[in-house]
């Protein structure tokens, strides 16, 4: 089995647009990591309200003066073509070549990663400073791509539950020659399986798909509506191997359970993360899997720099969408931290329950010998009684850690002594035993 890093190492130069032969190349070399399907959707395929693009290749694209000397050429680096860019051959006009260039925002050295997949234009991307040294009148352009029916491919590993009931995680693997957005979110989730796969059989079944963004999620919801009734809660990983600091930002339900054991335990391991509302830290699959007909919470967990300025120019991270997204920014160190913090994560999501009291009035603690110990678990001491008063069938272990603003970790801790004493039990519905609570 590979790293992580060795995995980033292997497929980040790749050509992987959304339905593309390279992208393909890079699915099947996952799939040798860990058990997955393939699920495979035709190009034309109506996915609810979208339509399963066609398979693009770039064969050569290249701008040259009239005397052939090369200003740009695809063969130097993936990203100097725009990904779905029409093909197009002939001679032009220096400002209407402008009209078809692209540079980046603010760095004069970098390559800007451009999209076109639904305008249907033609365009090159290089750095300002190749740009401004284009000062003749005409340059010649050639750039020969194709479009043709292809198959969209999505990869879906399962760690099988005692439930079918299912939590999704999700990662993208397109972007040409890019390595945190998302190659780091699916190396991350993938080693997460791997490591499911080992562990004891989980209560929940977890699904981890990579696919190609947005469309993808589209295209495997559309052709598994009667899976959704039983996603319970999900999230989308990107952005995880570079140095900024984790944030977590909620579903479109952020009183689901979902949010509710995932915010929790985060505190648990990571007490300087970031946690935002839906749709403030970062936009991707996670919407498809919030929007209205789907409604699974999806949270989503990157590495972000200043999570709370959403206006800085450096989000999420400085090389975004650029020649600069490359292995020399991500690390083997900060994936397994990202690794780590997934996993406890699923592992608080799948032990939340519902606390029921067995006991009335408070519990003479002395009597029981409930003593926490401060040096072992310093929240769980300071709020043994805080805890105890919120076990009534109604709270579950994540909602009472969110309500006290303690880890996870600590009120779990607290909940298996009182267990242990027969004090209390785990539901995974709602008992309340409040005498007042009419059972309607
Ligand atoms: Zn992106």
């Amino acid at each position: 089995m590979s790293t992580m890093m060795g995995l980033i190492d292997e497929l980040w130069y790749l050509a992987r647009e959304l339905v593309s032969d390279e992208y393909d190349q890079a699915l099947q070399r996952l799939a040798e990591e860990a058990p997955m399907t393939i699920h495979k959707y035709p190009s034309g395929m109506p996915a609810w309200t979208w339509t399963v693009p066609e398979k693009w290749t770039c064969h050569e694209a290249y701008l040259e003066t009239l005397d052939g000397r090369r200003m740009i050429d695809r063969a130097d680096h993936p990203l100097h073509v725009v990904s779905y860019s029409l093909p197009f051959e002939g001679v032009v006009g220096r400002e209407e070549l402008l009209e078809h260039l692209h540079v980046h925002p603010y760095d004069p050295d970098l390559i800007p990663f451009v999209f076109k997949y639904y305008q249907r234009e033609w365009g090159l991307c290089l750095t300002q400073k190749q740009r401004g040294a284009l000062d003749e009148d005409q340059y010649r352009v050639v750039i020969r791509t194709s479009f043709e029916p292809g198959t969209l491919k999505v990869g879906e590993v399962i760690v099988p539950g005692e439930v079918e009931d299912s939590f999704i995680l999700a990662a993208h693997l397109c972007h040409p020659a890019q390595v945190n957005d998302d190659l780091s979110g699916v190396v991350v989730g993938l080693d997460v399986m791997r490591r499911l796969l080992e562990r004891k059989k989980p209560h929940y079944t977890y699904r981890f798909l990579i696919l190609p963004e947005t469309i993808g999620s589209v295209a495997y919801l559309s052709q598994h509506e009667d899976l959704i009734p039983k996603m319970v809660g999900g999230l989308f990983l990107e952005m995880l191997g570079n140095d900024s600091g984790l944030a977590l930002q909620q579903s479109f339900m952020p009183e689901s359970q979902s949010d509710q054991a995932l915010t929790a335990a985060l505190r648990g391991v990571d007490p300087q993360g970031f946690v935002g509302p839906y749709r403030t830290i970062i936009n991707n699959d996670e919407r498809q899997f919030n929007a209205p007909g789907v409604r699974v919470p999806m949270l989503s967990l990157s590495r972000v720099e200043h999570p709370q300025l959403l206006e800085s120019m450096y989000r999420p991270y400085p090389e975004y969408h650029s020649s600069a997204d490359t292995p020399a920014i991500v690390s083997q160190a900060r994936l397994e931290a990202a690794r780590d913090t997934v996993l406890a994560m699923v592992l608080a999501f799948d032990q939340n329950a519902y606390v029921v009291n067995h006991f009335k009035g408070e519990v003479f603690a002395s009597g029981y010998g409930i003593w926490i110990d401060y040096r072992d678990n310093p929240e769980g001491h300071r709020s043994l009684f805080q805890i105890m008063e919120r076990c009534d069938g109604t709270h579950t272990v994540a909602e009472i850690a969110n309500q006290l603003g303690i880890p996870f970790q600590a009120v779990w801790e607290i909940i298996a002594q009182f267990s242990e004493k027969d004090l209390v039990s785990l539901s995974r519905t709602r008992q309340p035993t409040d005498p007042h609570t009419r059972k309607l």
